[in-house]
């Protein structure tokens, strides 16, 4: 605008005035252009002041919010301890202050991994959150959901929000239970190969099988090392109802999700995945929630049978091992859809690597899974349960747990060395990957985490834990993906994935420093 004015104002000069006027012009113009590059500058520098200064007040102020004075959390062992504490809306909006470094580290890689092994955009996991998942939670836990977003927020303001938040929580379940049973009901031409997952390696034991005859749990969690290095927040909750949880867990969900947990009503809690499992029910109620209240609300095998059934989708579909320190019985729910099973023991032991067994869930819910094909991760990890399991009947305790998760014997091979059959799973050393759960050769996946508890842990609020593989293995990212240039698209997510020592936490712990 200014150049147009002087123009105008020079009209009625002389030819070579007006060409000195136009230099001159030309001149000034390119002096207000670096003028204004100058006050960008500026006023960029200066937004940027500001908003640090927005940051630090939304933070300052969200700190003296009455909803966090009852959480803390610290880090030990490269585990998050957060405990959080209150009415629902209460421990949503602690988790997602307190995590909201971790749930927006976790946030856009989970998100990743769904879109493109979907190939289905965000917004569509949005809706399915907004209109197939949220109708059909408790309002208490769409309470907490909704809380996650608002303590999320006013931490960092953050713009995700609660379908967002309801998304994360169905990472489980959405993308490799309801997305292929939609491509099939679809007739989707071109459909991705989606299978569910193959997570984990666990057993619970019991009776003459245990040293002293009381409950031992242990789990090692299977995921894509992207998502699993981010597994390592430890939940301590005190719900305003219900009974109080210590748990794992992943930033942004509220169940355990990999799945270990006790209560303080003596329930104790772990599962495997149903590999090859097929199905959705699009009007079931969400396994996430379904399992966070099973936890919550459980106090005997039948309780969590009971909840775990209510409103059964088919997602995240589990061969559930749990153990009632009351009374020291054990129990193994094969949660089907189609078919279920419960078996309870006070005398046995229970594994789980991923492979159904009842005969009906077989035939109805995982029509492909050959449960004789002895060079599948599943069947060789149930061999070597069962070889370990036997020889160390009757001395079975928390440390020889933790030595089992951490088990590198191959049964099919018959030889040591960590692999995708092993207990303690290392499928980026395999060229064979799992094919079964669409994990190619060298996928970068395998044992996680691992935890354990015995009955008097349990009764203690107690567990041990040890972050990254449970042999002490380090997963380096950097190495891995020079080698494996098929995977560049998780480098801007995946991380070293280094194991810390084994960990014990219980709850109502509070930070060393604050002792
Ligand atoms: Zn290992």
């Amino acid at each position: 605008m200014p150049y147009a004015i002087y123009a105008k104002e020079l009209l009625p000069m002389s030819d070579g005035i007006r060409r000195l006027a136009a230099v001159l012009i030309l001149i000034a113009g390119a002096a207000l252009l670096w003028l204004a590059g100058q006050h960008s500058h500026d006023a960029e520098a200066a937004r940027n002041d500001l908003d640090s200064t927005v940051a630090y007040a939304r933070e300052h102020s969200a700190s003296s919010d009455p909803r966090l004075k009852a959480t803390y959390s610290f880090e030990r062992g490269g585990w998050v301890y957060v405990h959080l504490e209150g009415d629902p809306a209460t421990i949503g909006f602690q988790h997602g202050y307190m995590l909201a470094k971790e749930i927006e580290d976790a946030f856009p890689a989970v998100q990743a991994g769904m879109v493109r092994s979907t190939q289905r955009d965000w917004a569509f996991f949005r809706q399915v959150a907004r209109e197939m998942l949220w109708p059909k939670i408790d309002p208490e836990y769409q309470q907490e959901l909704q809380g996650i977003a608002e303590g999320l927020s006013a931490r960092t303001g953050s713009q995700l929000d609660v379908y967002d938040i309801v998304a994360l929580n169905s990472f489980e379940e959405v993308p490799d239970y309801y997305v292929p049973w939609l491509n099939k009901k679809e007739k989707l031409a071109g459909a991705p190969n989606l299978k569910s997952p193959g997570n984990c390696s666990a057993f619970v034991a019991t009776g003459s099988w245990t040293k002293d005859h009381q409950i031992v749990i242990a789990h090692n969690n299977w995921t894509s090392y992207l998502n699993g290095e981010r597994w390592r927040i430890i939940f301590d909750i005190q719900p305003a109802h219900g009974y109080r949880i210590l748990m794992d867990g992943f930033p942004g969900v509220i169940a355990s999700d990999d799945d270990f947990g006790i209560n303080s009503d003596g329930l104790m809690v772990t599962e495997t995945t149903i590999t090859q499992f097929e199905g959705w029910d699009p009007n079931g109620k969400p396994e996430f929630f379904r399992a966070r209240k099973a936890l919550q609300y459980a106090g005997s095998i039948d309780d969590y049978t009971r909840i775990m059934l209510d409103g059964n989708n088919g997602g995240y579909a589990n061969d559930w091992l749990l153990g009632d320190r009351k009374t020291g019985e054990i129990a193994q729910l094969e949660l089907g859809l189609k078919a279920y099973k419960l078996w309870r023991t006070k005398d046995g032991v229970f594994a789980g690597s991923n492979w159904a067994r009842d005969p009906k869930v077989l035939k109805e819910d995982t029509p492909q899974f050959d449960p004789n094909d002895m060079t599948s991760s599943p069947n060789a990890r149930r061999v070597r349960w069962e070889q370990l399991l036997n020889e160390n009947k009757g001395k079975i305790d928390v440390s020889l747990a933790q030595q089992m998760l951490a088990d590198h014997v191959d049964s099919f091979e018959n030889k040591t060395g960590a692999d995708e059959r092993t207990l303690c799973g290392h499928v980026e050393t395999s060229a064979r990957g799992v094919s079964l759960w669409e994990w190619g050769a060298f996928y970068p996946g395998g044992a996680v985490q691992g935890k354990a508890a015995d009955s008097a842990m349990a009764k203690g609020m107690r567990l041990i834990a040890r972050l990254g593989h449970p042999c002490g293995d380090d997963f380096l990212a950097k190495p891995f993906l020079a080698a494996h240039p098929e995977f560049a698209w998780q480098e801007p997510f995946l991380r070293d994935l280094k194991a810390g020592p084994w960990t014990e936490f219980h709850s109502g712990e509070m930070p060393a420093a604050a002792k």
